[in-house]
């Protein structure tokens, strides 16, 4: 029998306004679940019910709070297994990403339980004798997270987790292609012991529920991750409606392979960050901008790898690369790779979308030569396994090609030269910087964002992730004589 998914809301699982079909884009016949969509009315009390409970969580003492989440990490941990699987049939990433994925989601819960019993202020030094000086970070209340489908655990557990380690209460809007993890996610912090109310779960199309969780009076910081276009139109709303935001938003990330490189190496990180989970990733390598001299050796040894990469059902062991996650995803891919040749473009390896056993939205790893820097290829984010490969004359050349695009979130250097390395991490525009290893792939006690385009600004991740989800408080305290 197909599972129904539903919307949870102030303690309860309701039903939507209509059913949506979860399909596994290996075999898109399959129906994964059925979602019960929820529509605004029910956004708009998702987000009453995490004012309602904010006051109490809030007051809960952090320590206690952070209890939860290590329960909900030791209950995701348990249940690893499984909820990778369902991650696999319904986003497609192979099933050892999936797993390592919801894995990380564990570490995620665990490093923000554990960031529950760091200090939570600062005391200063008053100029008046008798005043005790002191600064507090609070929650910022009710938070809305909108998370995309390409890292359907990680990205919202790195939003979830601080957001109530800090004390507010969430209203969830996860990507309609992956309401089966959310909700495992959301089962596993409710087995913990999380209050009802505290993490609310809005099954819903974003164009239709978005906008309440965006602009609605109760709702005071927004947290998104996704598409350019819908998260700057976004922001906009919610500065109009004076909410605090944050997003994470596209790449066109950059690898630049130098002469003296190790090719071992640099091959396989780039193949890595280009292709891996299909490209769907932010983080992933779109260009590739090599020096001139290793040039012919290098693009004849990165076509053959990316060949030899069995493309095929993610749910199979030997698989490196599966399927996009929709039929919309895989038109898009398409699209660009009919236009990459328009553009002059050449493939190296790839350049068409296939099946498998006549079903599934694959596109095999792709690498396309020949393109002009200014191209749209080589400058809009594609989102698939596609790699443009660029080259460049020196280091100069490579950075200041790498540094051409409207983008700045993560970026890789290949080299053995110390001093080329200090001074690609130095001029790169990027949040993320990778010496001699794939632009994808991030720890999680560290910071995480991108510059210019790809990001508002802010970061997440780590300890800076509590800069957003709480605010200061400054506190004068005058002894009386
Ligand atoms: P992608 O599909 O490439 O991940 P999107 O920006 O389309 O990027 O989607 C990211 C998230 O934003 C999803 O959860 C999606 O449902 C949501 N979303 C889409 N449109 C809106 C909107 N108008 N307002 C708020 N959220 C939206």
């Amino acid at each position: 029998m197909t599972v129904e998914l539903r919307s949870y809301i102030g303690g309860a699982w309701r039903d939507g306004v209509r059913l949506s079909d979860d399909l596994n884009p290996a075999h898109p016949s399959e129906v994964v679940a059925r979602t019960a969509l929820a529509g605004a009315e029910l956004a708009a009390e998702a987000v009453q019910a995490a004012r309602s409970a904010f006051a109490a969580w809030r007051a809960t003492p952090a320590p206690a709070r952070g209890d939860i989440l290590r329960k909900a990490a030791e209950l995701l941990e348990e249940r690893v297994e499984s909820v990778g699987r369902d991650l696999t049939r319904e986003e497609g990433k192979t099933l050892a990403e999936a797993i390592g994925e919801t894995r990380r989601a564990v570490s995620i819960l665990r490093y923000y339980a554990g960031q529950t019993l760091e200090p939570d202020g600062e005391t200063y030094p008053s100029s008046s004798r008798v005043t005790f000086l002191y600064a507090r970070r609070e929650p910022v209340g009710v938070v809305s997270v909108i998370t995309p489908w390409n890292f359907p655990i990680a990205i919202p557990a790195w939003k979830i987790a601080p957001a109530l380690a800090y004390g507010n209460t969430v209203v969830w809007k996860p990507a309609e292609l992956v309401p089966l993890t959310a909700v495992h996610l959301v089962q596993a912090l409710l087995d913990a012991g999380l209050p009802p109310g505290v993490l609310n779960l809005v099954l819903g199309k974003g164009s239709e529920v978005g906008d309440i969780l965006v602009t609605h009076p109760e709702v005071d910081a927004i947290t998104f991750t996704g598409s350019n276009v819908v998260g700057r139109a976004l922001q906009h709303k919610a500065i109009e409606h004076g909410k605090k935001v944050q997003l994470e938003m596209g790449g066109k990330n950059p690898a630049v392979v130098l002469a003296d490189a190790n090719l071992d190496v640099a091959v396989e990180q780039v193949a890595r960050g280009a292709f891996l989970s299909a490209g769907q990733k932010c983080t992933a390598t779109s260009r590739v901008i090599v020096e001139r001299a290793i040039l012919p050796e290098f693009q004849e040894r990165l076509a053959a790898l990316a060949q030899s990469w069995k493309l095929g059902d993610p749910l199979e062991p030997d698989t490196r690369v599966g399927p996009l996650v929709s039929e919309d995803q895989l038109q898009k891919v398409s699209g660009y790779l009919q236009l990459a040749r328009r553009e002059g473009g050449r493939f190296l390896a790839g350049g068409e979308a296939t099946t498998i056993n006549g079903e599934g939205y694959y596109v095999r790893p792709s690498i396309v030569t020949d393109l002009d820097q200014g191209s749209h290829v080589a400058q809009e984010e594609i989102f698939g396994p596609v790699a443009a490969l660029l080259p460049a004359a020196s280091f100069e050349e490579a950075v200041a090609l790498a540094n051409a695009t409207p983008f700045g979130l993560s970026a890789s250097l290949f080299t053995n030269n110390l001093s080329l390395a200090l001074r690609f991490a130095s001029e790169i525009q990027a949040g993320v910087v990778k010496i001699n290893q794939e632009s994808a792939g991030l720890e999680f006690q560290v910071p995480f964002g991108g510059m210019k385009d790809s990001s508002s600004g802010s970061r997440e991740q780590g300890k800076a992730a509590r800069e957003f989800f709480t605010q200061w408080k400054t506190v004068y305290i005058d002894q009386l004589p």
